[in-house]
């Protein structure tokens, strides 16, 4: 299943108007705001590991002050 290299979601249902080339690589996005902003700048989504910068809104900074 692709994964959506904005917000990070599986793309249950790939779209025609919601894919984007790069580079000879195919991605597919959630929706045409993913794939506009991808569009804007692809190289901020190539997969380089975890972005700490850009998976905040994703819930994915570790926060143990429990
Ligand atoms: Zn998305």
């Amino acid at each position: 299943m692709p994964i959506d290299p904005v917000c990070g979601m599986n793309v249950h249902e790939t779209q025609p108007e919601n894919e984007s080339f790069y580079k000879g690589i195919k991605y597919y996005f959630c929706s045409a705001f993913c794939r506009e902003e991808f569009d804007r700048d692809p190289g901020a989504y190539m997969y380089t590991g975890p972005d700490e910068s850009e998976a905040d809104y994703h819930g994915e900074s570790i926060d143990s002050e429990d």
